[in-house]
């Protein structure tokens, strides 16, 4: 019988509170903790054990890389988060080497399992996660901009005082500086954003859509700013791509997945909204963008590209 064996590596802040969301929602019969910290690991899922009499039945234990044998999915957050002032790229280059010691462990573990990456710089671990594991690219992928899309939707939903449930907006590219907003296809109750805002008069000054994807790009570096570190809403991204993978919902997400010539661009991780469901992603969607919207998204994986050309990967 499926078991719905997670593993997650990495029981820092982004771990521990993913183990928790997914624990919570009674999506994983075994969640397995693994950390460098093995006293970390051990804490966070002693803590996890102990609410087990008020969720649906699972199995919280911390392990090794041995322990992870056999999983239906594998959760990739460990490593370097970036310090105050720090941006993800920069931080590259002391991820590459726990990727490239762990991954190819992982992969040997379970040989049948998926990947997903939610460690920083993303789009390019998880590249790298696909070099190392020799996977095929569909059962290797990034939460990518899955949080920055809810970041999006979050604050448009302030902005026009509706559910942020029933805005459609993505964020793609990029999972950092370079990302962009999809304003050709946002809409509200099947309304454009223009459309929307001619019901609310006094609401949409000029330059909003900047000033909003401006919000998006930096709701990261606010919050470490001023905490060191995010956690919830990522667990609760990590928490919504589990239970489309486990559900087999061909759920549209926005995760980092390999280009294979979509949009012009090629052998890249970077985000689109994709199917995604048991066997992994599905299908990128060939959404449409606007001209510039177009351009922002190659500028954003030649960023990424260039990164991945100089990063120590043999
Ligand atoms: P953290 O420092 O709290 O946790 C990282 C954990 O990884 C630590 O406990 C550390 O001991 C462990 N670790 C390091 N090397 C390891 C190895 N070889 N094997 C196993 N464990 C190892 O950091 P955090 O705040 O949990 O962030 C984790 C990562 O997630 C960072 O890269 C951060 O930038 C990223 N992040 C991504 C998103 C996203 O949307 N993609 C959002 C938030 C954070």
């Amino acid at each position: 019988m499926k078991t719905n064996k997670i593993s997650i590596i990495g029981a820092g802040f982004v771990g521990s509170t993913s183990a928790f969301a997914i624990m919570d929602a009674g999506l994983a019969g075994e969640i397995v903790l693994v950390d460098v910290n093995a006293e970390k690991a051990i804490a966070e899922a002693m803590d996890l054990s102990q609410g087990a009499a008020f969720v649906k039945s699972v199995t919280i234990k911390a392990g090794t890389i041995e322990d992870t044998a056999d999983s239906d999915l594998i959760i990739i957050t460990a490593g370097i988060g970036p310090k105050p002032g720090e941006t993800r790229l920069e931080i590259l280059n002391k991820n590459i080497p726990i990727f490239k010691d762990i991954v190819p462990q992982l992969a040997a573990k379970s040989p049948d399992s998926l990947f997903l990456v939610v460690s920083n710089p993303v789009d390019i671990l998880t590249y790298v996660t696909y070099k190392y594991s020799g996977f095929p690219a569909h059962r290797v992928f990034g939460s990518g901009t899955v949080l920055d899309t809810s970041r999006f939707k979050s604050i448009l939903s302030q902005r026009f005082s509706v559910d942020a449930r029933n805005i459609h907006a993505y964020i793609i590219g990029e999972h950092g500086d370079s990302e962009l907003a999809t304003w050709e296809t946002t809409k509200i109750a099947g309304m454009s954003i223009p459309e929307f805002c001619d019901q609310l008069s006094d609401r949409c000054e000029l330059g909003f859509q900047d000033h909003i994807l401006d919000q998006v790009r930096h709701a990261a570096y606010e919050i470490i700013n001023r905490k060191g570190y995010t956690n919830y809403a990522v667990a609760l991204s990590v928490r919504r791509i589990v239970e489309a993978i486990f559900g087999n919902e061909h759920a549209i997400l926005t995760l980092s997945s390999l280009f294979t010539g979509e949009e012009g661009i090629k052998d890249v991780y970077l985000s689109m909204p994709c199917i995604i469901g048991s066997e992994g992603i599905r299908q990128i969607l060939p959404i449409p963008l606007g001209t510039s919207e177009l351009s922002a998204l190659q500028h954003s994986a030649s960023v990424l590209k260039k990164l991945i050309e100089e990063a120590p990967l043999d």
